[in-house]
């Protein structure tokens, strides 16, 4: 038996209830079992096609299925509950994530675990900090409470790296200005904890791979990836 915990997201429809059916319809599933769920959190919404605000909550799982078949049952039960798979980051009646399963760390083209983009998110670990502070991210090697910790921090210490310098100065001019509750170190990009990559930038001595968001990787310009996961990182979540 297993334990995993997921995030569910959702900003079409009644989401509390979408939530609520969700879970039943998982525990429907032979081999899961929902065993904790936290409350629900208003979130602001990350993306230019997201849309209305955010309900956010976490829950966990026991399970005997293991993580690739997890997952097509997590994405049964959004097609279920009606979710079409339209715009990338696009408004959504329901999304489940796998963020965690047991300690696990996997890496393939449909599924990886931890689920990469957690650890800088707010709408995620608000609510997962709730029902589990002290599992630990095997990525980072903290818990979801020092994780979340690190996030609420200010200022918060960011850099860029890789790229043409010109594109990196003006860029950085313009996040001091937008985002007051940032920090941008020149000296010593290592005491980041929030670099930003807009090539490969193998060996930067001193920031661990866990810290680094490749610009490159995302489905959007690097620029607007770059505000997107500040917005992520500092939002403030409310819960209702
Ligand atoms: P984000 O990943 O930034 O939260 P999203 O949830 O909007 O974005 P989706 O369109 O729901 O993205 O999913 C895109 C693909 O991500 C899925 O088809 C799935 O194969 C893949 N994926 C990889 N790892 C995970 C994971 N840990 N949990 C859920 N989906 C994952
Ligand atoms: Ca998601
Ligand atoms: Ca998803």
């Amino acid at each position: 038996m297993s334990r995993c915990w997921i995030a569910l997201g959702g900003n079409q429809g009644p989401v509390a209830d979408t939530f609520r059916d969700a879970v039943a319809l998982l525990n429907r599933v032979a081999g899961i079992s929902v065993t904790r769920m936290s409350r629900c959190y208003t979130t602001s919404p990350v993306g230019a096609n997201a849309g209305n605000e955010f309900l956010n909550a976490a829950a966990e799982l026991q399970t005997t299925l293991p993580p690739l078949e997890l997952l097509a049952n997590l994405q049964a039960v959004e097609t279920q509950l009606g979710r079409v798979r339209s715009v990338h980051w696009g408004p959504r009646t329901l999304d489940l994530d796998l963020l965690l399963y047991d300690e696990q760390m996997l890496s393939t083209p449909v599924l990886t675990i931890p689920h990469p983009h957690m650890w800088y998110r707010r709408f995620v670990l608000d609510p997962l900090a709730e029902i589990a502070p002290d599992v630990i991210h095997g990525g980072h090697g903290l818990s979801i409470s020092e994780l979340r910790e690190r996030l609420l921090s200010r200022p918060l210490k960011c850099v860029l790296l890789g790229g043409p310098v010109d594109q990196r100065v003006d860029l950085q001019r313009q996040l001091e200005a937008e985002y007051p509750q940032t920090d941008w170190p020149t000296e010593s990009p290592e005491s980041a904890w929030l670099a930003f990559c807009f090539e490969s930038v193998p060996q930067v001595e001193g920031i661990p791979d866990a810290n680094r968001i490749d610009v490159q990787a995302f489905p959007t310009a690097p620029e607007q990836t770059i505000r997107d996961v500040l917005a992520a990182a500092l939002d403030s979540v409310r819960s209702v």
